[in-house]
């Protein structure tokens, strides 16, 4: 590491002159020097200065089989040698992509079974954009065509992920956004439930949904699309009724129901799919991250049966799609990254061991301390809220940024976890061992606890 740790100034600043982050104040950013990663391995992380950390985020949600794993390296080389690249778009296929799309079929619940291929998330949404409003075109009702999503929704960074997404930062840059797109409230009981029971909470922010349909119409209504499990948004669980009661005012004003699964998906919350886990029938999902673990970028829409069939039967052609839909060495790499989740169980492992394991090691740790108001997850999937004075639920200033200061303090000492606002969420790769869950819960009391420290000297 010695001559590593020579070069992280110089790395910094190459960095500094010529990389724009994505999500990031340049200018502060510069000032400090980015982190330069430089290796890793299973659920762990190094940096430049030799630093070693465990990656409680699975890199952005992502790396969900680990770090190292020579099975997914070899699919991508094998793939390369044979052939890196050929588009889909000439009537020409190949086998990793069809094989794929069968391999996503078999996962995935109900009767989604076509697939198209993207490069990312915001790509599967804004082609989810695209597709549903196609479908009520081939249906006679071009005016059939707003899409509602939630407040604090996250469906990505493009033009049409953002305007579907509701965080309210991303809208006021590149206005205007794209039109046809409502927001409803978000089911976050803690923060916003105020008097209600959660379950009159559930059904009030479900009934939201209804009343925006009826404001702009049924009959002007596309679809309604929410992450199972809001992620970016701070892992935000909807109250137990909340997502019957979305499906059944979709179904009654015929409303296609779209889940987006880019961080729920491939084993997350227990399933294969957040929506089994939740109990959601949904007519299309988007998926990305674990798709591949993150090793390669690669995204799908699962397509259930009624709008597959509308599109197949349009008589002309979708005009949509990308370079690389289906890129062959993505798409061998996602396939063995199936592939080896059913090998390992992994599915089943979040299910029953690793996952309740990681939820009450969570709360047994971290219930009491004064900071945490509320720990949620589910799986593998995990957030709390950091309090001013958790018994009234009292938030800190706008001046303290309490998430920024412990996520600091967790990054300095060895652990990755991300701060949205004052909640702190985790998405630890599924192959994190009990070991290691303990460290991470471990290494999160320490950090409040400096964080209570930090916080009581301002
Ligand atoms: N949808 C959800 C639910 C996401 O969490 C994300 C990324 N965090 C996206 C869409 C966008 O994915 P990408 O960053 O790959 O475009």
């Amino acid at each position: 590491m010695a001559a590593e740790n020579n070069n992280t100034q110089a790395w910094q600043a190459l960095d500094a002159k010529h990389h724009l982050h994505p999500f990031t104040d340049t200018g502060a950013l510069n000032q400090k020097g980015a982190r330069v990663i430089t290796k890793a391995e299973g659920v762990y992380l190094w940096d430049s200065e030799g630093q070693k950390m465990l990656d409680g985020m699975a890199g952005l949600w992502c790396v969900n089989m680990g770090y190292g794993r020579q099975e997914l390296i070899d699919a991508a080389y094998e793939q390369m040698k044979t052939l890196p690249f050929y588009n889909t778009f000439f009537q020409t296929t190949h086998l990793p992509v069809a094989k794929l799309a069968q391999a996503i079929a078999d996962v995935t619940p109900g009767d989604l079974n076509r697939i198209f291929f993207a490069n990312s998330g915001s790509e599967a949404i804004d082609t989810i954009i695209r597709m549903v409003r196609t479908y009520w075109v081939t249906q006679g009702k071009p005016y059939k065509n707003t899409l509602i999503g939630r407040e604090n929704g996250y469906h990505g960074s493009t033009l049409g992920g953002a305007s579907l997404g509701g965080m309210s930062g991303m809208h006021k840059q590149g206005m205007p956004m794209v039109g046809g797109i409502e927001h409803i409230r978000q089911p976050y009981w803690y923060g916003e439930g105020g008097d209600m029971t959660e379950e009159a909470f559930g059904l009030a922010c479900a009934k939201a949904l209804e009343e925006r349909i009826l404001q702009v119409g049924p009959d002007n209504v596309a679809a309604f699309i929410g992450e199972p499990i809001q992620g970016a948004g701070g892992v935000i669980v909807p109250p137990a009724n909340y997502w019957a009661e979305i499906q059944k005012i979709c179904k009654k004003y015929d409303i296609l129901l779209v889940t987006d699964e880019v961080i729920c998906g491939f084993g997350r919350t227990g399933s294969w799919f957040g929506s089994q886990t939740l109990g959601i029938e949904p007519d299309l999902i988007s998926m990305a991250k674990g798709l591949s673990s993150g090793y390669l970028p690669i995204s799908a829409v699962a397509v259930g049966d009624r709008v597959a069939d509308a599109l197949e039967t349009m008589g002309e052609d979708f005009n949509h799609g990308f370079t690389y839909s289906g890129h062959p060495a993505a798409a061998a790499v996602a396939l063995a990254n199936i592939e080896l989740m059913k090998k390992e169980n992994i599915v089943e492992y979040v299910a029953k061991d690793i996952g309740p394991y990681l939820q009450k090691k969570l709360r047994e740790t971290l219930q009491d301390h004064p900071l945490v108001g509320t720990i949620d997850g589910v799986g593998l999937i995990a957030g709390f809220a950091l309090m001013k004075d958790k018994t009234t639920k009292e938030q800190f200033p706008s001046d303290i940024d309490v998430g920024y200061i412990c996520r600091e303090h967790c990054f300095n000492n060895g652990l990755i976890i991300r701060a949205v606002g004052s909640r702190m969420v985790m998405s630890p790769p599924l192959v994190i061992t009990h070991a290691e869950v303990d460290e991470l819960c471990e290494k999160t009391k320490y950090c409040l606890d400096l964080t209570l420290e930090s916080i009581n000297q301002l």
